[in-house]
């Protein structure tokens, strides 16, 4: 079974993001990217289902500017076996991904997408589910355990109440949540093992896709900053102040 994994390129977890002074998006020049923290589970994911003997061959994907390529290698550099890259300077939104990527499983046939519930640079947590919708298939959103069973994956959501297990029929989608596993550091051979590996770079023409944005981004604006807090001298002072002043925001 060949695995479909989705890499983005974001601004790295640890970068403070900033917003640009015309509140047009984040700062993105000179800023440390890395691939999306969820997509890095999704290839660890992956990755051990090779192990496991459950997928023959693991395919990374990612979408945008040349720089996606370095996304692509990490994933390589993990265990993924190779990569295509659909190289665009248009941005990109969900549908937009889930069109492209629709288009790229019709030439691989791959019997499992693995991919991040959200990519942490927008939030937004909607390519997964579009990209089931547009193919039909099943989805198990938010996954902390995936177990293959014959033709069905066998999937644990982190839903509010607890834990849902639901049982997909294959080829299906999985999205990967915080605790599905703790990726792999890629190792200085593996990282250059991944040097060989090949990367096909195509264009959202090749796919027959426009990938045009829909929506309109109106603003982005930094969140209001926190007033600093007070020390109170008593339990009754406090009290008073939760009683007055304090409020739900
Ligand atoms: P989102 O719906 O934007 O929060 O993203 C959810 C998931 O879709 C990500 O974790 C990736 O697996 C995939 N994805 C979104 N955008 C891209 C992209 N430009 N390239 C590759 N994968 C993407």
């Amino acid at each position: 079974m060949k695995i479909l994994v989705p890499v983005k390129r974001v601004v790295d977890y640890n970068v403070k993001v900033r917003v640009k002074s015309d509140g047009s998006g984040v700062e993105t020049q000179g800023v440390k990217m890395s691939m999306n923290p969820f997509d890095e589970i999704a290839v660890e994911e992956a990755v051990r289902l090779r192990e496991k003997g459950v997928a023959t061959e693991i395919i990374a994907v990612s979408m945008g500017l040349p720089a996606c390529a370095e996304t692509i290698r990490t994933a390589l550099a993990m265990g993924a076996d190779r990569g295509i890259l659909v190289e665009t300077d248009v941005e990109l939104q969900p549908l937009a991904v889930a069109k492209l990527l629709k288009a790229i499983v019709a030439k691989e046939n791959p019997g499992l997408i693995v991919m991040g519930k959200q990519a942490i640079d927008d939030d937004m947590n909607a390519t997964g589910q579009m990209l089931a919708a547009l193919l039909g298939w099943s989805q198990g959103t938010f996954a902390s355990k995936l177990v293959i069973e014959g033709d069905h994956a066998i999937v644990t959501r982190e839903v509010d109440g607890g834990l849902e297990t639901v049982s997909l029929q294959l080829p299906a989608i999985v999205t990967t949540d915080l605790r599905l596993n703790e990726p792999r550091y890629a190792s200085l051979p593996n990282i250059m093992k991944a040097r060989k590996k090949p990367i096909e770079t195509i264009r959202p023409a090749d796919l027959g896709v426009d990938p045009a944005p829909r929506l309109t981004l109106v603003t982005v604006a930094e969140p209001p900053k926190r007033v600093a807090g007070v020390k109170v001298k008593s339990v009754a002072e406090l009290v008073a102040k939760l009683k007055t002043e304090a409020k739900v925001i």
